[in-house]
């Protein structure tokens, strides 16, 4: 833009053409050493997000349904923000109420999972993002949120079929972002500071819980599964 008087002259000396050609050779050369580092280094690179895939789901249990944009934030994890908990919550509706209220861009909530009486798992939000399930920005930027179908005033409402369902996506969540299965990484929403929600309340089985998470973690790595799939 003329600022340098001094790198025009010299420029002028080499000769045009010899200027055209070795520009070309450098924004060549430039370019394949772009496409190296980045291939190496993009999932590193601040601001460059993952590519993601409609309807792509973390875990291969899962259905998804695509929960309103206003109920989560796009984020990048676990390179932006690590993951290291899983926050259980308790629907306090049915799975259908559940799925519909994080539909609804008013509702301004929603977990990554919902967990029905049946086994089945919806999942509604990429784990890459961070979804509004814990009323705690920093619990909701390094967690997983699982919703599970049901009251916390009815012990009858969590089924064999539930908690197993759970347990499994607990411990792939947990192989994943090498989380410990303990009770200071999944928590209940009842353990978040700052809080007023009580679930999963006092019919929630921990023991019960982590023993199932345990478990299907050490048998999917007898079956000879890679650590991070
Ligand atoms: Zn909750």
């Amino acid at each position: 833009m003329g600022e340098n008087r001094a790198s025009e002259d010299g420029d002028r000396r080499i000769g045009r053409r010899a200027l055209i050609v070795g520009g070309a050779a450098a924004a060549a050369g430039t370019a394949v050493l772009a496409r190296d580092e980045l291939a190496r280094l993009w999932w590193r690179v601040p601001g460059v997000e993952k590519p993601r895939e409609q309807g792509a789901v973390d875990y291969a249990g899962a259905r998804w349904v695509a929960a309103s944009d206003a109920n989560w934030r796009r984020a990048d994890r676990p390179d932006d923000f690590g993951v290291d908990m899983v926050i259980v919550h308790v629907t306090q509706g049915s799975f259908d109420s559940a799925v519909k209220a994080f539909q609804d861009p008013g509702h301004r909530a929603s977990t990554h999972y919902i967990v029905g009486q049946d086994g089945r798992v919806t999942q509604m939000i990429r784990e890459l993002d961070v979804a509004y399930h814990a009323g705690n920005r920093d619990y909701n930027e390094r967690s997983v949120g699982i919703e599970h179908e049901g009251f916390v005033d009815r012990p009858e409402d969590f089924t064999d079929e539930m908690y197993e369902a759970s347990a499994r996506l607990t411990a792939r969540i947990c192989a994943r972002y090498g989380i410990p299965v303990d009770r200071e990484h999944i928590i209940g929403h009842v353990e978040v500071p700052g809080t007023d929600h009580t679930d999963p309340g006092p019919h929630w089985d921990w023991d019960r819980y982590l023993k199932l998470v345990r478990r299907a973690r050490t048998s999917r790595t007898k079956a000879g599964a890679p650590p991070g799939a």
